[in-house]
């Protein structure tokens, strides 16, 4: 069993979205190298950073990404494994790039209550908490508005509650 550490720069951009892991961003490797009887097995831990705008606001910000994964680097058998020791090397290139890229927030934010722009002067709320009204501090609920639960609407058991309903 071996351990390392390794600090390597990303050399092509991690991610499409709204964050990335950059070039040049530096990811820090904890490895676990284990001699089984099939292969190697690689327990990897991974930390970098990636960088983008808020989905909400648009201002730039920066989130840790960790992502941890095992696998089995198989010694060339004939069977088919997905990934096999070339020339005594594991390549965890592309095992890393798939684990940030999947770790990558879809909607990344700078706040979990990010209240995003005010529609009208493109301000950032969470500057201007005074432009903050209750129609569009959140735009995703902006359909629901004057909607209002009735009271006695039931509990959908009923058969004909649809009809009880004025
Ligand atoms: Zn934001």
């Amino acid at each position: 069993m071996r351990e390392q550490h390794l600090t390597v720069p990303v050399d092509a951009q991690m991610g499409e979205g709204l964050v990335a892991v950059k070039a040049g961003t530096e990811l820090d490797v904890d490895l676990r190298l284990e001699s089984v009887h099939e292969g190697v097995l690689v327990t990897a831990e991974v930390d970098t950073t990636a960088e983008g705008e808020c989905g909400r606001c648009l201002i730039d910000i920066a989130l840790p990404v960790e992502v941890e994964f095992q696998e089995l680097f198989a010694y060339h058998s004939g069977e088919a494994f997905e990934y096999e020791v070339q020339d005594d090397h594991v390549d965890l290139e592309p095992l890393i790039r798939d684990a940030v890229v999947l770790a990558l927030p879809f909607q990344p934010v700078c706040r979990p209550d990010c209240p995003g722009l005010d529609p009208e002067t493109g301000l950032r709320l969470a500057d201007h908490p005074e432009l903050v009204t209750p129609e569009h501090s959140d735009p995703r609920w902006a359909a629901l508005t004057g909607f209002t639960a009735s009271e006695d609407e039931g509990t959908g058991d009923e058969p004909d509650a649809d009809l009880q309903r004025d």
